[in-house]
């Protein structure tokens, strides 16, 4: 025997490469069959297209699984997008899902982090994985997330009639392309590999018995896996192409065998080359002249899953620390009386605490007085320095909507944010300003009720400047009476930073007795 055949033969003992069974003969049926979902054939690729060898190549490698390996094939999942080969998940009788154009990762990623004892296959065509959705691609990878994607490169976007696509060799044609492409492609195992996955492959459909192989191995590793197949398309773009020159055009079976029989010969299998030297090699025609092909990386790393679950035991120290923290929280008796929806607008330029102050009546109010509240903030083009605006609303009743509607109190502490927000306020509300910061015109509003103290001065003068914030919580707290005081306390002091607390609370102290003046004034 020679050598070439000793290494076939081995392959084929250690691949235990299933033969028809007897009782498929006897019936009649395909041995594939019962994978197949029958109702949905025939199926819609075109003769002489690659993609029933590609299928029929996962098929196999599923079954030997099966068999050799003990797989549940009711905990694999197939996902694919749109396109020819996103069909493959419809004739599979699997847990399968036919998703949107591109968003196969994403689908096949919720559900490998929902359920990770589910095997999660996505398998789609390369206007799909690399093109719609390359971004998905990409992002998995770096998660090493633990699925596998197949991606059938047929060099175009067959489906919709052959325009050109991310992997479209230069100078080769395509129907939105008839000059040729003036574009470079994406080398996939490059791109998969640069991104972060861990295990990375390309077979041609000629080399069915390796692809078996590689895809048995691409199914059992535990990071991302990836296998490009590249695939004829004998209808879109050996149509185009030298690979289906001279031929029939009636004739599609003889096209996309011929067009077969030369990737084979194209073929050059470089096995654990860096996967950039992993090329598809055309020449100025376009023609496909040399495809790199083999498996190029197989290592092993933890993945997007145990990543997650080391970060887990970390985040369960920090929570119970929290947690001792939050158990010693003052217990304070409820705010007396029934508040009714209240909607508070603070509006100032970035550094000033305009979030931490809206926060902390929020957290005064739902934490220590037992109200409901809600928060929510917007800042302008910059942080620091530019507009920043925050929104609070407080009930005695649960807020079914967190949005601002028409407000009934306000703490501005700019000019522009007394500009931007002062038309909002409803009449009869009231407006807390920091009258250093905030000249009223000639025309300011006369149906609302405003009073204003030097806020920031107050807090300079205690010797922090940036607790100004502080002291216009104090003016509020005092003015409106929404919250109780010592709800206020209890927020500020479990806000602020630890060393702060103290001055802080005589700066609220001082704006709350200023507020408490103007009121009995
Ligand atoms: S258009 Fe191309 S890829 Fe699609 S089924 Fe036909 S031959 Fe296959």
């Amino acid at each position: 025997m020679s050598a070439e055949a000793m290494e076939r033969s081995e392959r084929l003992r250690i691949m235990n490469y299933d033969t028809p069974a007897e009782s498929d003969w006897e019936t009649g049926l395909h041995p594939m069959d019962d994978l197949l979902r029958g109702e949905r054939l025939p199926h819609i690729w075109c003769q002489g297209c690659g993609l029933g060898t590609a299928l029929t190549s996962f098929i196999s490698s599923l079954k030997w699984l099966e068999k050799n390996q003990g797989w549940d094939l009711d905990k694999v999942a197939v996902v694919s997008g749109i396109g020819c080969t996103g069909r493959i998940a419809g004739y599979l009788r699997l847990d399968s899902f036919h998703t949107t154009h591109g968003r196969a990762i994403p689908f096949a990623t919720g559900l490998k982090i929902a359920n990770p004892e589910l095997k999660v296959i996505v398998i789609s065509g390369d206007g799909d994985i690399a093109g719609i959705g390359g971004n998905h691609l990409i992002h998995a990878a770096r998660r090493n997330l633990g699925i596998t994607v197949i991606c059938v490169n047929n060099f175009n976007y067959g489906m919709t009639g052959g325009q050109v696509g991310p992997t479209t060799p230069h100078e080769a044609r395509a129907v939105t392309a008839q000059y040729g492409n003036y574009e470079f492609p994406f080398n996939l195992p490059y791109l998969a590999a640069a991104s972060g996955a861990s295990f990375v492959a390309r077979w041609t459909v000629l080399h069915a018995r390796q692809l078996d192989w590689t895809l048995r191995k691409a199914l059992i590793h535990s990071g991302f896996s990836f296998v490009e197949i590249i695939a004829p398309c004998s209808t879109a773009y050996a149509r185009w192409n030298p690979e289906g020159k001279g031929l029939d055009p009636e004739n599609l079976r003889r096209r996309g065998l011929e067009v077969m029989k030369h990737y084979q010969k194209v073929g050059k299998t470089e096995q654990g080359i860096h996967p950039k030297d992993a090329h598809v090699k055309v020449n100025s025609s376009g023609e496909v002249i040399e495809i790199v092909e083999g498996e190029f990386l197989d290592e092993t790393r933890p993945d997007f899953k145990e990543a997650i679950d080391q970060r887990a035991t970390t985040a369960e120290k920090f929570w119970l620390s929290e947690k001792n923290a939050l158990d010693k929280r003052k217990k304070l008796p409820p705010k007396k009386g029934k508040v009714p929806r209240t909607e508070i607008q603070l509006g100032g330029f970035g550094g000033q605490g305009i979030m931490s102050a809206a926060k902390i009546i929020g957290m005064a109010a739902s934490i220590y007085n037992n109200l409901e509240a809600c928060f929510t903030q917007s800042y302008g083009p910059e942080a620091r320095g530019g507009a920043a605006g925050s929104q609070v609303v407080i009930s005695s009743t649960p807020i079914h909507h967190p949005h601002l509607t028409q407000p009934t109190s306000m703490i501005m502490m700019s000019q522009g944010a007394y500009e931007k927000y002062v038309a909002d306020l409803s009449p009869g509300g009231v407006l807390l300003i920091d009258d250093e910061l905030v000249d009223l015109p000639a025309e300011h509003r006369e149906d609302i009720k405003t009073f204003g103290i030097p806020a920031t001065k107050i807090a300079q003068d205690a010797g922090n400047n940036r607790a100004a914030n502080t002291a216009m919580l104090g003016f509020w707290t005092a003015v409106e009476g929404i919250v109780d005081k010592e709800a206020m306390q209890e927020s500020i002091a479990e806000s602020v930073p630890p060393k702060t607390v103290s001055i802080n609370l005589d700066v609220f102290e001082s704006g709350y007795k200023r507020g408490l003046d103007l009121v009995k004034k």
